[in-house]
């Protein structure tokens, strides 16, 4: 175990609910509960489930069980995104009252036909009539860098490549990119590990953080296991729910998978003792600068 940091270490596991958890998704757990623990970090789990059309009844009480079948403890409470709409909403009060966000009334057709890239206001005088998005004003000045804990250094300029974004969307729901942010700010997150399909993500985050004035945090993104056809493992794909009576071979698998080698006779021993193993041996340089990793056939 490395000596205590300066600055207090507090990860999480964000699972939107969506389905269980595959095998892409337990990896992702377990790097990010050994990071956090190797690093005598907390460690909270927090269920994102703001996208009520997209969830899967009884899923979220399910990931929560195969996390403690496979001895991934958390820490505090669970925070349930569906109870934090004041929050959110309070946030979105105040940059409209900033003049930061502004109403928009387009059409997925319309945006298309710009390139999918929002870049001005659309609506006079913030037009709130009928149903309308919230977008986050992007100024010029958004080009984001930074050193990302296994991908290495990255950038992009939001302005020029995503545009103005929306925070709350068109249908009502709070958007991903501000509950994130303002959750992992109320959390007091400092390390986020999770996978390369949110790497695309983290700039826009970070933007929004300096904007709120919250602290910018670490970020470290894993490669996403695939199948053999290249595609993400994913609930909506139907990618075969981990079973919670095989624990310690799902985690013997999940630790090759993130280039961690247990001795032989762990094999058959209790998920805590081989996640404290993990915590014990887990190293950053080991994870591949990929986007993309086979998953292990089962
Ligand atoms: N809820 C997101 C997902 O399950 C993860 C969000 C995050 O880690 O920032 O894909």
């Amino acid at each position: 175990m490395v000596p205590s940091p300066a600055t207090p270490y507090t990860g999480r596991f964000a699972p939107s609910p969506t389905g269980p958890l595959h095998f892409g998704s337990l990896a992702t757990a377990v790097a990010s509960y050994l990071d956090a623990r190797h690093h005598e970090g907390r460690w909270l789990v927090r269920m994102e489930d703001i996208d009520p059309p997209r969830e899967m009844s009884g899923a979220a009480d399910r990931i929560l069980q195969q996390l403690e079948a496979h001895g991934l403890y958390w820490d505090d409470a669970v925070l349930y995104q569906s109870q934090r709409s004041e929050a959110y909403q309070e946030v979105l009060q105040q940059l409209l009252e900033q003049d930061i966000v502004y109403p928009c009334h387009c059409s997925r057709q319309q945006l298309k036909e710009r390139g999918g890239l929002h870049l001005h206001r659309c609506t006079h005088d913030g037009d709130t009539d009928g149903p309308h998005a919230l977008r986050l004003g992007v100024t010029e000045q958004s080009e984001i860098g930074f050193e990302d804990i296994f991908q290495g250094k990255q950038q992009q300029h939001i302005k020029q490549t995503v545009g103005d974004f929306v925070l709350l969307r068109k249908d009502g729901l709070f958007a991903y990119q501000l509950a994130v942010v303002v959750d992992d700010a109320f959390q007091q997150i400092s390390h986020i590990i999770r996978g390369s399909d949110l790497l695309n993500s983290t700039a826009r985050q970070i933007y929004l953080q300096q904007v709120l004035g919250f602290s910018q945090l670490l970020y470290g993104h894993l490669p996403v296991a695939v199948d053999l056809q290249g595609h993400k493992l994913s609930k909506q794909n139907l990618a075969k729910a981990v079973d919670e009576h095989s624990p310690t071979l799902n985690l013997w698998t999940a630790l090759q998978w993130l280039k961690l080698t247990p001795p032989e006779e762990l094999r058959h021993t209790t998920p805590e003792q081989l996640l404290a193993w993990g915590v014990n041996h887990w190293q950053r340089e080991a994870i591949p600068h990929l986007m993309l990793q086979p998953a292990p056939i089962f």
